[in-house]
């Protein structure tokens, strides 16, 4: 349903995550959850709660949630009933890959079926398909983003997303893909957020870049690279928004 993600080596996200959340909350959701890295020290924490963000923002304070990169979603369930195992971030089978998803994948039991017979899912979500393909297809070789172009491949064109995702292995960076849903890529100067409106986040920025359909992006704290649907880099400049928080 909501968005929200930052990289940035000089803060805290989780409280700039928490505050996008509570201004996505007037579209409605039945869960929420962030995932937070710290660059510095190599830490990262998943918290997930049903029912309020309120309730994210009271346990993450109770667990001293520290980090400099995280992303972050309010859920409106639409494969599996609302629950904390159902909520995003979704986590790959070894904890890997952390990914948050607005839309729907419509082929997600196909997929489950051909490619991860084998694996144990910890959800009913078709959001969970996704995060284990992925980590599938980097166990067979692929670079984290490879894999990312490999499994938006594999969707059915009728599938809607908005993909947030991190690599522990890179706590400072962020992989964006878009079909449908709305992405923005907001720009700071020591900084760089991920939402899925732009509202969420105008107290961090107002210069955003859009993000296309089949395009994806490479959001880390000092650079973003868009990459075309086809594969190629680009150039899109950011537009100002000029409105109040
Ligand atoms: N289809 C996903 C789910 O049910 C994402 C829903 C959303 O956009 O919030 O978990």
């Amino acid at each position: 349903c909501g968005i929200v993600g930052f990289t940035g080596n000089n803060y805290q996200s989780a409280p700039i995550l928490l505050k996008g959340l509570q201004k996505l909350e007037y579209r409605g959701y039945d869960s929420a959850g962030l995932y937070v890295a710290d660059q510095a020290d190599g830490t990262d924490q998943l918290v997930k709660e049903n029912g309020r963000v309120s309730e994210l923002v009271k346990l993450v304070s109770e667990k001293n949630v520290k980090g400099t990169a995280g992303i972050a979603h309010t859920r409106w369930a639409t494969h599996g009933s609302p629950s904390v195992a159902n909520a995003h971030p979704h986590v790959s089978a070894d904890g890997r890959f952390y990914l948050v998803h607005n839309g729907v994948i419509e082929n997600y039991l196909e997929l489950k079926d051909d490619y991860l017979a084998n694996v144990t899912f910890q959800s009913d979500t078709d959001t969970e398909v996704a995060v284990q393909l992925i980590d599938k297809f980097v166990k067979e070789g692929a670079t984290t983003f490879e894999a990312l172009k490999k499994l938006i491949a594999l969707l059915d064109s009728n599938s809607a997303y908005g993909f947030l995702l991190m690599d522990r292995e890179e706590p400072e960076r962020m992989y964006v893909a878009k079909q449908k849903s709305p992405l923005l890529i907001g720009i700071g100067a020591d900084f760089n957020v991920v939402t899925s409106d732009a509202v969420a986040m105008l107290d961090q920025t107002h210069d955003f870049i859009e993000l296309h359909d089949g395009e994806v992006a490479i959001v880390d704290p000092d650079n973003v690279q868009l990459f075309s649907a086809a594969g190629e880099a680009m150039d899109r400049e950011p537009f100002h928004l000029d409105i109040d928080a």
